[in-house]
This record gives C-alpha cells, sequence and structure tokens, in this order.
C-alpha cells in the first residue's frame, strides 16, 4: 500500500501553496485514516490499472494492496456485469465526468456487498485525464434494508388494488394520495375523479364532527388508529354506510405521513341483514338519493359551495393557522344583467367569472361559489394587510375586461358586458386565527357589507379591533338575511285582557330569534338592524302570515273565540311599501281570517314621517275593516291632532307611563288625560306593560278598556297560548 506514486497525481493546483513532504505527508495520513475505500488508477496506462488502495478498502474487500495494484477494478464486480450503474459508470468515465453509483460488488471470500461508488477523474495541466480516483462506502445494510422496503411495498400494493374493500391513502390534510380500484366503484367515482377530491367531500356533512375529532386525535397523538361507522355520499347522490378504519402512518421521527384508510360498505350487509348488531342501527338512516352532491358543488359552476369551503378553511387552517386571507366577493349589478338579458345570460357569465377567477389560484388556493353573485376564496400564504389588499386588486383588474355572452336564445346575438366586483376580506392571522372557517367567512362577509356601503368597486378589510358590539351588530346583520330560511324565527303571543271583563281579548305577535350562536337575540336588538337594512319588511310579512295563521287554529278549534283578535307590529317600512295592502289582503284570504280579527299596531313616528302614504294606505286597510293601534303612545310625538288625520281605532299607551304607576306615585295625570283625549276622540286604550295589580285597576278605574303585561302573562310560545285560549272558552 501507500506507493510512492500515489503523490504525482495530486493536482498541481493544490500543491501550489503546499511544502511538499509534510503537506503530503499529511494527506496520505486523512486518506489512509478515511473509513471509505479509495482506490486510485492510472488512466494512463491500458485497461486504467490500481495504483494505490487504502486500508479500508483492504478491509471491506478483503484485498491487500499487492494483490490488486496493476489489476482493473472490475474482478469486484463478480460475475455481475450486466449491472445498469456498471455502464452509467463506463459512460461517465468514457466521457471524462466524475459520477455516483451503486454496485453489487464481491469480496475476496466470494461474499456480496453493496458498493456506494464516487468516481472522479484527474486531469494534468494539458486537461488530459491522468487518473481516477474512487471513493466507496459498503451500503449493504441500507439496500438490504431498502429492498425489504421495497418486498413489501410491492406486498401492500397488490393488496390495496386488489382489495375487495375500498381503500384509500388520506394526506394529513385530507386530499387523496392514492386510492384503490373497490373505493372508486363504492363511491361511483373514477380515479382520476376522487384523486381530485378529499374524503371529508365524499363524507355525510353530519358525520364530519366525529370523522374530524377522531383524525385530528391520531395527528395528537392520542390514538394511532380509529374505527368509525359513518355516512359516504357516492357520485349520484346516493348515501352508504361504511365502517371505516384509519391509521395514521408517522415516520421515523414520528412526523405524521399520511393515513391508510379502510371503507367497508355496510349497506350491502345493511339489506341483507335488516338489524345488524352495530351502533348503526340506532342511527336515522337517510335514504339513498336523499343528499346530492348539490351539497358540496354549485350545479353551475361547479366550484364547492359554501359549505364546503368552510370545511377546508377550517381544515387549511388546522394546519397552518397563521397564513391566508379570505376574500368575499360581490358583483355589482349583476341583477340588471339577469334582468335586462334573462337568466341564461347570467349564468353563462357567472361561469366565465368563475373560470378567469380560478385561473388566479394556486395549488393550495380554493374558490367556492357562496351564494347568488357572491364568491369566496381562500388565498395561501398572504401575510400582511398591504399583500391580501394587492390580491384584492388583482381579483378585482381579472374582472374588469369584458365578458362576452351569448345575450339571445335562439339566434345568435352576443354582447359585451362589464362587470365590477366589490370585496370584503379578512387574514386569518392574528386574533381570529382559532376562530372557525365560518367564522372567517363572516369576517370577510361583514367586511363585503361595509364595502358595499362604500360603494361599488371597493374593498374593505374586515377590522379586528372594531368593538365587539360593532362585530355582534355586523354579524346580526348577516346572520338575520338568512334567520327566515333557517327558520331561527318564531313568534310569541302576548294576552291583552278586557279590564272590564277580565277576559282575554286577543293577543300580541312578537318576533323572537333564536341565533344557532348567539343564542337568544332579542326583538329590541335585531328589530332596529332589521328596520335599517330593510330586513323588517320580510319579517313583518311573516310574523303576520304566522299570526293569522295562529288565529285561524284557534277559531277552528275553538269556534265559540270569534272575537278574539291578533295584534301584528308593523313597521315604517312597511308603511310604505306599495304592496302593503295587497300583501295583507292575501294573508287574510289565505287564512280566512275577517279584518276586524286583525289588529296591526304602528307608531307614531312611522305614521308622521310619511303622512300622505301613510293615510292613503291606512285609508285601504280601513276598507279591509282592519283595525289601527298607534303602539307606544307618549314616547314620540303624542300629537293627537296630528293622529286625527289617519282613522285610528286603538291607542296604546307606552309601558314607561304605566310602570310610572305606583302606589307611592299618585300622579296619575298623564295617564288620565291621555286616556280622555283617546276617549274624545272615540278611541279605544291599551295600557302597556301592566305588571302589578294596582296598575290593573288604576287603569280599570280610569276608564281604560285594556291592558297588557306580565301582570297578565309574558309572550307565550303557541302552545302556552293555545291553553290560555282554552282556559278562557272555558270560562
Ligand atoms: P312593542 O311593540 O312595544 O312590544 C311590547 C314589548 O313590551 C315586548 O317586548 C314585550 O315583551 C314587552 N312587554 C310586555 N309586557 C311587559 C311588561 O309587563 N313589562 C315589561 N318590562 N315589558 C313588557 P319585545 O317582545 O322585546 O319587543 C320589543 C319591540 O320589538 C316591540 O315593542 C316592537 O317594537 C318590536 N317588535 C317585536 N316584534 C315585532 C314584529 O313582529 N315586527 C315589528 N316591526 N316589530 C316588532
Ligand atoms: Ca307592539
Ligand atoms: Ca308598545
Amino acid at each position: 500500500m501507500s506507493p510512492n506514486n500515489l503523490f504525482p497525481i495530486i493536482q498541481p493546483k493544490m500543491l501550489e501553496t503546499l511544502e511538499t513532504n509534510i503537506q503530503l505527508n499529511l494527506l496520505e495520513r486523512a486518506i489512509n485514516a478515511s473509513t471509505n475505500g479509495i482506490i486510485i488508477t492510472d488512466a494512463q496506462q491500458e485497461d486504467d490499472p490500481i495504483i494505490y488502495v487504502n486500508e479500508a478498502f483492504e478491509n471491506m474487500t478483503g484485498y491487500a494492496f499487492n494483490e490488486v495494484a496493476g489489476h482493473n477494478c472490475r474482478f469486484l464486480h463478480g460475475h455481475h456485469c450486466q449491472q445498469e450503474d456498471l455502464s452509467k459508470i463506463r459512460q461517465a468515465l468514457q466521457e471524462g465526468k466524475e459520477c455516483c453509483a451503486v454496485l453489487k460488488n464481491y469480496r475476496k471470500d466470494g461474499s456480496e456487498f453493496w458498493n456506494e461508488l464516487y468516481i472522479a477523474p484527474v486531469h494534468n495541466a494539458q486537461n488530459q485525464i491522468t487518473h481516477h480516483i474512487g471513493v466507496q462506502t459498503d451500503v449493504t445494510h441500507r439496500k438490504q434494508a431498502e429492498n425489504i422496503l421495497q418486498e413489501s411495498e410491492t406486498q401492500f400494493r397488490q393488496t390495496f388494488e386488489c382489495a375487495p374493500i375500498g381503500m384509500a391513502l388520506v394526506r394529513i390534510e385530507g386530499r387523496f394520495l392514492d386510492v384503490n380500484p373497490a373505493l372508486c366503484e363504492m363511491l361511483g367515482y373514477t380515479k382520476t375523479e376522487l384523486m381530485r377530491r378529499t374524503l371529508l367531500e365524499m363524507s355525510h356533512p353530519d358525520d364530519f364532527a366525529e370523522g374530524k375529532f377522531l383524525y385530528r386525535r391520531c395527528l395528537q397523538g392520542e390514538i394511532q388508529t380509529f374505527q368509525l361507522e359513518k355516512r359516504y355520499l357516492t357520485k349520484d347522490g346516493s348515501t352508504i354506510y361504511a365502517l371505516t378504519r384509519a391509521t395514521l402512518i408517522r415516520d421515523e421521527n414520528q412526523i405524521p405521513l399520511h393515513y391508510v384508510v379502510q371503507i367497508l360498505d355496510l349497506s350491502c350487509a345493511l339489506s341483507q341483514h335488516p338489524v345488524p348488531e352495530t351502533t348503526l342501527a340506532t342511527k336515522q338512516v337517510t335514504p339513498a338519493k336523499a343528499l346530492p352532491n348539490y351539497f358540496h358543488y354549485d350545479g353551475l359552476t361547479g366550484l364547492p359551495t359554501r359549505i364546503l369551503f368552510e370545511e377546508y378553511l377550517e381544515e387549511a387552517l388546522w394546519h397552518q393557522p397563521q397564513q391566508g386571507a379570505v376574500f368575499f366577493l360581490d358583483l355589482d349589478r349583476f341583477q340588471i344583467i339577469n334582468e335586462s338579458f334573462g337568466h341564461g345570460a347570467g349564468d353563462q357569465l357567472l361561469i366565465a367569472i368563475s373560470d378567469r377567477l380560478e385561473e388566479l389560484l394556486q395549488k393550495d388556493d380554493f374558490m367556492a361559489r357562496s351564494g347568488g353573485d357572491e364568491f369566496a376564496i381562500f388565498v395561501k400564504d398572504v401575510n400582511t394587510l398591504s399583500q391580501a389588499r394587492q390580491i384584492a386588486k388583482t381579483l378585482q383588474e381579472k374582472l374588469t375586461s369584458p365578458f362576452t355572452i351569448n345575450t339571445s336564445e335562439g339566434k345568435i346575438t352576443t354582447s359585451d358586458h362589464f362587470i365590477t366586483t366589490t370585496i370584503g376580506l379578512t387574514l386569518t392571522s392574528g386574533h381570529y386565527s382559532q376562530e372557525k372557517g365560518r367564522n372567517l367567512l363572516q369576517n370577510a362577509e361583514i367586511a363585503l357589507g361595509r364595502a358595499k356601503k362604500k360603494g361599488k368597486a371597493t374593498v374593505e378589510v374586515f377590522d379586528q379591533t372594531l368593538g365587539e358590539k360593532v362585530w355582534r351588530q355586523s354579524r346580526l346583520e348577516t346572520d338575520l338575511k338568512k334567520a327566515i330560511s333557517r327558520q331561527e324565527l318564531y313568534v310569541q303571543y302576548q294576552p291583552i285582557m278586557n279590564l272590564v271583563t277580565g277576559r282575554l281579548d286577543g293577543f300580541e305577535a312578537l318576533v323572537r330569534w333564536q341565533h344557532p350562536e348567539l343564542g337568544f337575540v332579542s326583538p329590541g336588538e335585531f328589530i332596529p338592524i332589521a328596520e335599517e337594512t330593510g330586513l323588517v319588511i320580510p319579517i313583518g310579512y311573516w310574523v303576520l302570515d304566522q299570526a293569522c295563521q295562529q288565529l285561524q287554529e284557534w277559531q277552528q278549534r275553538f269556534p265559540e273565540c270569534q272575537d278574539l283578535t291578533i295584534s301584528v307590529n308593523l313597521s315604517g317600512l312597511q308603511i310604505k311599501d306599495p304592496g302593503l295592502v295587497q300583501k295583507v289582503k292575501g294573508i287574510l284570504e289565505k287564512t280566512g281570517l275577517v279584518g276586524n280579527q286583525l289588529k296591526l299596531e304602528l307608531t307614531e313616528t312611522a305614521l308622521i314621517e310619511n303622512v300622505d302614504l301613510a293615510s292613503q294606505q291606512l285609508q285601504q286597510l280601513k276598507r279591509l275593516k282592519i283595525q289601527l293601534s298607534i303602539d307606544d303612545f307618549g314616547t314620540g310625538y303624542s300629537s293627537l291632532s296630528y293622529l286625527q288625520q289617519f282613522p285610528v281605532d286603538v291607542l296604546k299607551i307606552d309601558r314607561s307611563f304605566v310602570s310610572a304607576m305606583t302606589p307611592d306615585n299618585h300622579n296619575l295625570k298623564i295617564v288620565q288625560a291621555v286616556i280622555s283625549l283617546a276617549h274624545a276622540l272615540d278611541l279605544e286604550v291599551i295600557g302597556e306593560g301592566v305588571e302589578t295589580g294596582y296598575q290593573k285597576d288604576q287603569l280599570k278605574s280610569l276608564g281604560c278598556e285594556y291592558g297588557q303585561g306580565y301582570y297578565y302573562a309574558k309572550p307565550l310560545g303557541a302552545v302556552q297560548a293555545t291553553q290560555v285560549v282554552q282556559e278562557d272558552v272555558g270560562q
């Protein structure tokens, strides 16, 4: 070993600075101390013979230097000269390049080992190759482990592909990494279709929560595997029940890699054995096709719906809570296109818009059609507001160039349409990062609401410093829009008593809102919001409809109570509604009530702000024999002379005057004055907010006809109110 001719091959460049002998000695020692085998061959001699090997080479191969010196290295390959990596080496050497390869080699005793080889040519000053240096590492152990792994992978793949049950490899964030044919068949999708979706999308929404909880427990290391009976939605919209088993696979550093999910369709089992001994028997079975895919995908654009968007968002944030922005887009004046060119044109436009917006999305971004002309977009890796604003601008600009659409059915006529967009946005970072996807989307929507107030084509950012009150207000405003359709509103009925006979005269219908997250919201809080947004109009008619239906039900059930009345509050906006009379008439006809069974309550303010229109509308209502009451009398203008202009029947004295009547406060003059004036004008009087027997007695002695308040009853649900009617009838 260490022949003298080792040193001349070290490149002259390297040696320029070396003071030859000392440094050369050092180099030789270093090479000998290396645990890698090192070989040097003489490239200028025929067949590239070995001229040097180090000690590690000798240990690795069992050959001593003098046994190999002067030979080409090929003796190491045994009979395996066809290895693919070998030809790679030969080619590289011919081209004068360095190369790496892993080869199966043989020791002197014939045993094989895996040799990871690095070979580099050495050039002289004339750029001729003089030598080759090879560095080799014994990687037998690694190679064996790899082989075992590969074998088990092959086995797994075979099992996976041929398994009779559905199997999938699912990424941590829910997308499919791989799916087997059985799963494709079970869910009715092709592999390509399925690979574009997530396991979550395939799941029945009612089972989201339970599944997610378990997947998260896996990630948090509480469990490694779980089993769950849940429902999946197939492509044709039917629901299947399946036993799901998921196992989280981690790497050697315990970093989660993916889930192996096995899905056994129980539907067949269920049909063969109708009452299986599983917990499924206790779950309500949704009939097949009950939940088509429209739950998740918008039929027109093919985009995810709001529901799916919220789920995506929650997942995205759960994995990377600090990054991203949510944009809520609303198309300005879209309604005009719909109205002027027809819904076909509107649909084309929506598709074209969603296509354009999608072009802007990066791999991890996603988008949904959240409603009619609204789109929601999540963009990942947005950290600052200025970045987010810039993206909003890009989104707006993307939609500024005209859209060409086919505007007349039958003959092809195209026209160009210009669209502007208003955007509300919120960053996912900061205070709300832990919030659910839904809240973030709502925040963006709230910002959109503010943007719309500013004008068209604007952008507003959700302001996290908004006080809780403002936030709540905006939230209520947003949510109130959906409250009717989501059946969050209901009506209560508060008895109005005849003070003379002590019997029930009727009820006032009062609307209630049970918010799914914020709990009970009082009308005192949401009615002003409804007034501001105009929502009080649909809400008002809805209450009217409910109340009239309720009265009709009572009349049918208790034929004796034909005189019972129902009082319904009418907002100032409804008085301005030109359709008011028709709508009221329609509801009366539908429920078969006669006009004098209905009392509409209006405030002075509502009347006085629209004197002309109000008196016209009220006259027409009077023709239907509907009774009209002035609500909260005493809190507004309290101008009886004004009131004379309106065909009013009843005055309701505001609660504040009634509550001021206590045994220690003998000053009843205001109430007394109001009652006598009302009587002078031929109006009946209702005292509101009667809470004590004393107040009832005083009102009665002052000649007030009716009383309403907690003394008699609080506003009651339909069932309790029905009991009140029944008791009164029984008297
Ligand atoms: P309002 O029309 O003056 O309704 C009477 C309010 O006084 C009701 O409050 C009722 O629960 C409350 N009240 C009744 N008796 C007593 C009592 O003895 N003591 C006290 N402290 N309060 C009593 P509520 O239901 O919170 O309604 C508040 C207001 O919201 C209503 O005042 C009305 O202006 C509005 N509102 C309620 N329902 C509707 C509706 O369907 N349409 C419209 N436009 N407004 C409504
Ligand atoms: Ca009222
Ligand atoms: Ca009132």
